[in-house]
């Protein structure tokens, strides 16, 4: 595989990062995926401009415009003939050659791009569903921001490996926040979808974004309010989203059955839609 590092197009064992850089000792770094279906970006610019969001968080400085960026990810998609996937970044502080918690002002970031190929359109999850469980969301205050500290929902992952589900859905003050790597949804009796509002206690999707829109585009009605597990359990369908899932079906939590089981219809129909717009785009 060919991965992008500052600047270089290189064999990955090539590729070479300081010990002392600061997204490793620190995880002082945010990140990006973007998906790619057709060997075609989706929402590239949503991403971008997430990035950017990020980026003045934290006060790092993206070393490259929005369209060298673009550019990038082409390249590496067309070097590593890249169908069907998603693109990587992650664009650290940097290194100081040490360790120090306050970093000097005048670092290079670190930016890393690599490919991971998997199925997009056609994932086994999407027809079937995932099984999720709840779990107290014990990550920091600003999620919003799209960091690489990303050990909780690495433990919640597992978590939810070793009780035989699929994910976990993460639970603050009685009320559910997101997925460990996604935003979630239940759709009520009147079939209306119900998702907790933006602020700082949720990552901003890309994907949630773009759904919200072509609901309201299909008469779906939106409501972005927190919803309990209780409320999700009596729910008629529930489902997440993220870049590198579209849409999947939530078709039980904590071992009970959401619905009848199977993928509720407005999830699939989200789902069908977003990547049809996602196939007819010319560009990302
Ligand atoms: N919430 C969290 C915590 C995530 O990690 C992700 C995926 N990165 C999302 C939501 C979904 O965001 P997006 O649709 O932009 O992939």
């Amino acid at each position: 595989r060919i991965v992008y590092l500052n600047g270089r197009y290189l064999e990955e064992h090539r590729a070479q990062v300081s010990v002392f850089d600061r997204g490793f000792l620190f995880a002082d770094a945010v990140y990006e995926v973007t998906a790619v279906l057709n060997s075609k970006l989706i929402d590239f610019a949503g991403h971008f401009a997430r990035l950017q969001r990020s980026c003045t968080e934290l006060g790092l400085t993206l070393p490259v415009s929005e369209q060298q960026l673009r550019d990038i990810h082409q390249e590496l998609l067309i070097r590593n003939q890249l169908h069907e996937g998603g693109i990587y970044l992650q664009l650290t502080r940097g290194s100081a050659g040490d360790r120090d918690f306050c970093a000097p002002a005048d670092l290079s970031p670190t930016l890393l791009l690599f490919t991971q190929a998997r199925p997009l359109k056609d994932a086994p999850q999407a027809s079937a569903g995932i099984h999720v469980v709840s779990l107290p969301d014990i990550r920091w205050h600003r999620r919003d921001i799209k960091t690489v500290q990303l050990l909780a929902p690495c433990l919640a992952k597992e978590l939810a490996h070793a009780r035989g589900a699929d994910d976990a859905w993460l639970v603050e003050d009685g009320f559910v926040t997101e997925g460990s790597s996604s935003n979630a949804y239940i759709v009520t009796a009147d079939g209306t979808v119900v998702t907790r509002p933006l602020s700082n206690d949720i990552l901003h999707g890309i994907t949630r974004q773009a759904l919200m829109q072509l609901a309201a585009d299909g008469g779906i009605k939106v409501e972005e309010r927190a919803f309990t597990i209780a409320e999700a359990l009596a729910a008629k369908e529930a489902f997440i989203s993220s870049a590198t899932t579209v849409v999947w079906p939530v078709v039980s939590i904590d071992g009970q059955t959401i619905g009848d089981g199977k993928p509720g219809p407005v999830s699939l129909r989200l789902r069908q839609r977003y990547l049809q717009l996602a196939e007819q785009s010319t560009q990302g």
